[in-house]
């Protein structure tokens, strides 16, 4: 979802799970929202130079009779867990989303190569924002635009902000672009099939589909070149990677930050390798250093393009996803999700439909958590406590991981499942496909995943960690 700055980063980190939370109609946790005061803030809204561009008509006809409390709720929410980036990116960037990719990227050759041609974006980055931004078009959201913008208008924090937004949004319709009845999404206000902001559509939406509309919501040709047409505006480079898994060489110390740029040849010289060993290439202007999980994780050098991404969220690990899944769907293979190097964890995330398999387990030992909709929000998490501390696992964190997947579910997955021995007391005994990657020391996870050994993390006098396999004792 796009919006200014001072807004993307809270939605950035929660956006998904609050999906959920904001779906559920008269939750005893909401405030309570006087009505008449709320009357009171429209009529003087309706005077106010943000709404001069709003026809009294377009205004009182979507002038929402009540406030709705659960989008105050959303804006105050703070995640009672903390999220760790290979949990984001697992449930973002999945098998089941890459294969909606490759075939979306089928479905609508003929629109992204004239989109290639005009924004000069290229296929893959738009696909991945769209996936990520809404499944493809799947998730667009349920609030009523009007009711929550209004609501968020008179109460509580960045009233002026929202002021501008829910004028915005009269705008849309007042001009004739998008149905009222299609203006519906995210609790914040973002919509339609990009989960643009209002006043990001205002200014950056296209009619690609040539109906004279600019249609977010309906129309997947208006969405896809609009979303380019977004990176194009913000910073795009034509023919540029978003960047690439790197190698990090030993002993390196100087820049981390995405931000600071600097040319290839000064990361060549400091040693830096793309993951498989190969030299760095030159097809990137400049690049920052992002370590989403510091030394000991995937290291990647990334471009201008990825800035573009990032400033769809506001948010590195987004930017991420988006970059991810453009490879993958370009690639063409679902079949290995994760980085090349391990994320510096022995309990890797899982995938929406592994979540929603967790869900149906815990709903199924009497759990009540609500819907199975694949997202593990607080609720899911405190059950998943519950259950921990029932079977005396420890730590009873919450987190639902693979372990905790083959805890719960007793399946070991994949195509070894039949044969495999059932997770056991918390050692994770996973299985996967086989990979068809280089073998490198960092593939350690990846063998130990396939061997179906345990395995425990082991700090290096230098810091880094190494996986060793639990029968050898070490
Ligand atoms: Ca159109």
């Amino acid at each position: 979802m796009t919006h200014t700055q001072t807004f993307a980063a809270l939605t950035a980190a929660i956006g998904v799970a609050l999906a959920a939370t904001t779906a559920q109609a008269a939750n005893p946790a909401d405030p309570y929202l006087s009505t008449s005061e709320f009357q009171q803030c429209l009529d003087s809204l309706q005077n106010s130079s943000d709404f001069r561009g709003v026809d009294s008509f377009t205004f009182n006809r979507y002038r929402p009779s009540e406030p709705d409390p659960s989008v105050i709720s959303s804006l105050n929410y703070q995640p009672e867990f903390e999220k760790d980036v290979w949990d984001y990116l697992s449930s973002l960037v999945d098998k089941q989303r890459v294969e909606d990719g490759i075939k979306a990227k089928q479905e609508m050759a003929s629109t992204l190569r004239r989109i290639e041609a005009q924004y000069g974006v290229k296929a893959e980055d738009v696909l991945g924002v769209w996936g990520v931004e809404s499944d493809f078009g799947q998730t667009l959201g349920k609030n009523d635009l009007f009711q929550s913008l209004a609501t968020l208008s008179c109460f509580d924090r960045r009233q002026s902000y929202f002021r501008r937004e829910y004028a915005n949004a009269l705008k849309i319709v007042q001009q004739g672009d998008i149905a009222a009845s299609d203006m519906t999404g995210s609790w914040a206000g973002a919509f339609g099939q990009t989960q643009f902001m209002p006043g990001t559509f205002l200014d950056l939406a296209v009619d690609f589909d040539g109906d004279g509309r600019r249609d977010l919501v309906n129309s997947k040709p208006d969405a896809l070149a609009s979303t380019a047409n977004f990176l194009a505006k913000k910073g795009y480079r034509s023919g540029e990677p978003w960047g690439y898994e790197v190698n990090i060489p030993a002993g390196y110390w100087g820049s981390n930050s995405r931000t600071d740029k600097k040319s290839m040849s000064y990361w060549r010289d400091k040693g830096f390798t793309l993951v498989d060993g190969r030299p760095l290439p030159y097809n990137l202007d400049q690049a920052g250093l992002l370590l989403p999980a510091g030394l000991e994780g995937p290291a990647f050098l990334v471009g201008k393009n990825f800035d573009a991404f990032y400033s769809y969220n506001a948010s590195e690990n987004y930017a991420l996803a988006i970059a991810h899944l453009s490879d993958l769907i370009a690639k063409g293979d679902s079949s290995k999700t994760d980085f090349i190097r391990a994320w510096p964890t022995d309990d890797p995330g899982i995938s929406r439909l592994q979540a929603k398999e967790i869900q149906q387990a815990l709903i199924n030992n009497g759990y009540d958590i609500g819907n199975v909709d694949g997202i593990i929000g607080d609720n899911t998490r405190k059950a998943i406590q519950q259950y921990q501390t029932s079977k005396s696992v420890f730590p009873a964190d919450g987190r639902a991981g693979q372990k905790f997947y083959r805890l719960i579910t007793g399946n070991t997955q994949g195509t070894q499942a039949a044969s495999a021995p059932a997770a056991r007391g918390g050692v994770w005994q996973g299985s996967r496909q086989s990979q068809s990657s280089p073998s490198t020391a960092n593939d350690t996870m990846a063998q130990l995943i396939e061997q179906q050994q345990g395995y425990r993390r082991v700090t290096n006098p230098d810091g880094t960690i190494r996986l060793v396999r639990m029968d050898k004792g070490q």
